[in-house]
């Protein structure tokens, strides 16, 4: 895999920085850390708001909410759409959520995201996620990498090599749009079971050397289920772990106040009373990796 491939997202002699923005108040580069959880797919006005709050109980600046859900099966229920906007975005900016990462499947999506902002006058913002099924769907890609209004979060391709998925990532950046978060996912294979993916948080630091993108892990869609170890922590919690103790700088999660009546993926969101306990667990695994990190910069040999 050649570095120089990526050739806006790469590190190159003399790029080495880190891609970094602000969106709406909130800063993204490799060294940020935040936890993005929220509703797999937008659900009753009431679940939404309890979702908001609980997050705002919990001091968080980010949620995620599916409005427009890619589904296996055409019988299965396939997202409220733009009906929600609306409610979704006052209710975002009632309990100050600022970024919401949410995903599009169509051009026509993003027209519509930014007429409803408008509409509850930009009371949040808007992060365009591109989900596994759409990391190679290349004009949705160049759609999204050519307007410069929301930031995007593009999600690794479940089936494909990492090279090919950060190819994807590049035809966003070409196409005019830096401001990308590359979200790791799991891979759809048989030898992740019972988990749901095989995680591949393993990647993390891969993404980080190759890239300058900030990036992020899903352990919700990784594991895809509620169980615990023996040591009472959750899959969920473990998986999370073990990517921000490798330096993600993201953590995508499902929470729902009822999730066994969640529209969409009911048996992997935690609950709204789980979520400090999943926050401080998070803060552990980070305190860890910013301990690892300094250890080895004291180790490093003095530069020049
Ligand atoms: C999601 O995050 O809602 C989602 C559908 O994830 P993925 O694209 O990774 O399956
Ligand atoms: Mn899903």
């Amino acid at each position: 895999m050649s570095k120089n491939e990526f050739r806006i997202l790469g590190r190159h002699e003399g790029n080495q920085d880190s891609i970094r923005f602000t969106y709406r108040g909130v800063a993204f580069d490799q060294d940020c850390f935040h936890v993005v959880a929220g509703l797999n797919a937008v659900d009753t006005r009431e679940y939404v708001e309890q979702t908001f709050r609980a997050l705002q109980a919990a001091g968080q600046l980010c949620a995620r909410m599916g409005a427009y859900k890619p589904r296996t099966s055409p019988y299965s229920f396939q997202g409220y759409g733009k009906q929600c906007l609306p409610y979704v975005f006052e209710l975002a900016g009632k309990y100050g959520v600022r970024v919401i990462s949410m995903e599009v499947t169509r051009d026509e999506h993003v027209d519509e995201i930014r007429a409803a902002l408008r509409q509850t006058g930009d009371a949040t913002g808007v992060m365009l996620q591109i989900g596994t099924r759409n990391t190679q769907n290349f004009e949705l890609l160049k759609t999204v990498g050519s307007q410069r209004d929301f930031p995007i979060m593009l999600k690794r391709g479940f089936g494909i090599t990492l090279h090919e998925s950060l190819l994807a990532a590049e035809y966003i950046a070409s196409a005019g749009n830096r401001d990308i978060v590359f979200c790791l996912r799991g891979m759809k294979t048989n030898f992740g079971d019972p988990h749901r993916n095989l995680v591949d948080f393993a990647h993390v630091p891969v993404v980080k050397r190759l890239t300058r993108m900030p990036v992020c892990v899903d352990p919700s869609h990784s594991v895809g289920l509620r169980a615990n170890a023996p040591d009472g922590l959750q899959d969920i919690f473990h998986v999370a772990a073990q990517g921000i103790v490798a330096g993600a700088n993201l953590v995508l999660t499902d929470i729902h106040p009822e999730p066994r009546k969640a529209l969409v993926d009911a048996g992997q969101a935690l609950t709204l009373e789980e979520l400090p306990g999943f926050l401080e667990d998070c803060a552990i695994a980070r305190e860890a990796y910013e301990k690892r990190r300094a250890r080895a910069a004291a180790m490093q040999p003095p530069a020049g």
